[in-house]
């Protein structure tokens, strides 16, 4: 069984996508922790994340990258969301996440384009989201809570411009495959946002 879960930054896919991966007993994908790699491997490199040639040879970078704290700053998810903008980059990291996802058994994957490029056929598909300013005060409350010294109103502002560009870049931008279930949790809690997210997947395997 294969469980795509796409949304905007900070909308808490990635703790919905957890627990699903718990609940079903799949193995777990975090795409944007590739796209943050690439970002981070541009700086490593001296490059720059808008030079298409600079990003392409940023996606060569070491798995033990993937564990590195700073892949989950800020300043790296915006370099994230620059270098994916490219489709050579988006090309380079293709084959990686669709293995992925066919892998024996299944798998749930998290991203930005999973239900619509990289697994159009998966069975069941969730687009979470929440409102710009309920992700950015979860945001800054998880930054402060990791002691990082953080600005309510900058996030805000970093949040909205990433999903600007992630929604209207043209190589698979941030959108709800077709027959994807939105779950929109601004007003729930983590637990309910869960239990949302398994009964919509449920649904879904009941029609199919
Ligand atoms: O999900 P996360 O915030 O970690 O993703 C970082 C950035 O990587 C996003 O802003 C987006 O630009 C990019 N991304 C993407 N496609 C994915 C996952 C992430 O373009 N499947």
């Amino acid at each position: 069984m294969i469980i795509a879960v796409d949304g905007p930054t900070a909308s808490g896919k990635g703790t919905i996508s957890r627990a699903l991966a718990a609940h079903y007993g799949l193995r777990w994908l975090d795409t944007g922790l590739l796209y943050r790699a690439v970002g981070r491997q541009v700086e490593l490199n001296g490059g720059n994340a808008d030079d298409p040639a600079d990003a392409l040879a940023a996606c060569v970078f070491p798995d033990s990258l993937l564990d590195d704290p700073v892949l989950r700053d800020e300043a790296t998810g915006g370099l994230a969301s620059r270098v994916s903008i490219h489709p050579q980059v988006r090309a380079a990291l293709n084959q990686r996440q669709v293995d992925f996802a066919n892998q024996p058994g299944g798998a749930v994957l998290d991203g930005r384009d999973i239900g619509t490029v990289i697994a159009p056929n998966a069975d069941a598909k969730l687009f979470v989201t929440a409102s710009a300013e309920v992700r950015a005060t979860r945001r800054y409350g998880e930054m402060r809570g990791r002691g990082i010294m953080a600005n309510y109103e900058s996030i805000l502002a970093d949040i909205k411009a990433r999903d600007k560009r992630d929604s209207e870049r043209t190589d698979a931008p941030l959108k709800a495959a077709e027959d994807a279930v939105l779950l929109d949790n601004g007003n729930l809690t983590i637990g309910a946002a869960v239990q949302a997210a398994i009964a919509a997947v449920e649904a879904r395997l009941q029609r199919s």
